[in-house]
């Protein structure tokens, strides 16, 4: 039995393929960023601003087998059901890395049109945890630097009390037992998920946080150590175990995914930070400027020679659950991403892919309206919190000048003067699907068109 030409081109051997990163910190939003993409290029009803969308060049998308056998397919079924069901909730965020394969059929354009048939274009979508990107900083660190750079900021992060006090009672000379080293990796783990809720971003190693598969095994079981350990039965192994976290974790996770993306969006909850205070937004500009380190190699550094010519060309760095603010702030948000985004590649010294800032949210779950408050109405958005209850809200006013907010965060600040902004859950609206259209968006398309659009 023959095969049709439909299944051969639907196979689609030999055609481009697009290599699309999402990335971002736990939470930031990958996993409703990457589903609501997904169903809004299958039902493209929403996706105006991409333009091969609009002029209708794009004729069909549908979803491939995942073509890697080896990375765990994007669960994007199930991520939709959860958003779009009955009772729509949050769908799980990213433990690990994940893929999905979508195909595009594109009718040509222009002069040529009438002498060529239509392509295909594959966009493979490939899901990281941001944390793992962060441990890039670990690769030109040994043991000793790692622990003393860690050891130095670790008094002033949450958590860390009990860990000290536990490093503090170790003896040099004791052999080395893996339970007191399971210790204290749990309790330097205790202190990592801590620092990262109260908003700090450069939590390292990312895999203690998001452990994966790894979760208990030995490179993943070390802690940073004061000098007078380091020599110790204890310090040799942890410095062992350091050493193989470096080149049995951090590395393959380069060579192996990293290294195979063409465009990159980074997932950025600025309003999260700004909600946290300003040592979370110092600490996000800080975590852009090393993503942005991640995407500019050395000339001679090891990730240098993995990706040998190949190149990331464009990065987008997006702002997201914009719908948390009426659209008329939307404007401020992206000035203020915008400008973290200017100081970041000044601090990285960035010249590498396009970059450019954008404020999104992948799902909208709100909707706009005016309250009155103190004789003043304020723009303000309304949704479905997460116990049911419907609530309007105002998160507080975004200043116009960036550098309020930067400023202050650069100087150290622990608390806004002025102003507090408020942040509110809500659920995912139901009962919003309309035929032919996505999930509800704000800009998804504007990002799309950015991160794809040229390929198109
Ligand atoms: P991940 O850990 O990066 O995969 O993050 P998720 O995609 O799981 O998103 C984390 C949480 O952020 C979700 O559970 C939602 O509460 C919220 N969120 C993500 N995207 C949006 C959005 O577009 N709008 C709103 N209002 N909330 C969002």
């Amino acid at each position: 039995m023959g095969i049709g030409s439909d299944v051969i081109e639907g196979l689609g051997l030999g055609d481009p393929v697009l290599r699309l990163g999402v990335t971002g910190l736990s939470r930031a939003g990958k996993t409703v960023f990457i589903t609501s993409l997904v169903a809004n290029l299958l039902e493209r009803g929403r996706m105006h601003a991409l333009r091969a969308a609009a002029d209708g060049r794009l004729k069909a998308v549908w979803l491939q087998p995942q073509p890697d056998d080896t990375i765990p397919r994007f669960d994007y079924e199930r991520h939709l059901a959860a958003l779009t069901g009955p009772q729509p909730r949050w769908p799980e965020g990213t433990r690990h890395v994940s893929q999905l394969r979508l195909s595009l059929r594109l009718e040509p354009s222009g002069l040529l049109s009438g002498l060529r048939g239509p392509r295909n274009l594959h966009l493979d979508i490939v899901d990281y945890p941001g944390e793992w990107l962060l441990d890039l900083r670990l690769m030109e660190r040994d043991f000793a630097q790692w622990s003393t750079e860690v050891l130095e900021r670790l008094p002033n992060r949450p958590g860390a009390q009990a860990f000290l006090a536990a490093i503090g009672a170790e003896d040099s000379g004791a052999p080395f037992a893996e339970p007191r080293a399971q210790g204290l990796a749990d309790l330097y783990t205790a202190h990592l998920i801590a620092a990262r809720e109260a908003g700090w971003a450069d939590c390292t190693p990312g895999r203690f946080l998001i452990p994966g598969e790894l979760e208990g095994s030995p490179a993943l079981t070390f802690a940073p150590l004061p000098p007078h350990l380091l020599d110790g039965k204890l310090g040799r192994e942890f410095r062992r175990r350091f050493e193989s976290y470096k080149s049995r974790v951090v590395r393959p996770f380069f060579r192996d995914h990293f290294s195979r993306i063409d465009r990159q969006v980074v997932l950025v909850d600025v309003l999260g930070a700004i909600h946290q205070g300003p040592q979370a937004v110092e600490d996000t500009r800080r975590a852009m400027a090393d993503i942005l380190t991640a995407f500019r190699p050395g000339r001679a550094g090891w990730l240098a020679q993995i990706l040998g010519t190949r190149r990331v060309e464009r990065i987008l760095f997006a702002a997201t659950k914009a719908d948390h603010l009426h659209h008329v702030q939307h404007p401020r948000l992206t000035a203020i991403l915008t400008a973290m985004l200017r100081e970041a590649r000044d601090r990285a010294d960035f010249q590498g892919a396009r970059t450019e800032a954008m404020a999104i949210a992948a799902l909208r779950a709100t909707t706009e309206e005016m309250i009155a408050h103190q004789g003043e109405d304020l723009p303000a958005v309304r949704g479905r919190l997460l116990d049911g209850r419907q609530a309007a809200f105002h998160a507080g006013d975004l200043p116009a000048d960036p550098g309020q907010l930067l400023h202050p965060a650069r100087q150290g600040a622990t608390a806004w003067l002025d102003d507090d902004y408020a942040i509110m859950n809500f659920a995912p609206a139901p009962g919003t699907a309309r035929p032919g259209d996505g999930p509800p968006h704000v800009r998804l398309d504007r990002a799309a068109e950015f991160l794809i659009g040229d390929r198109l």
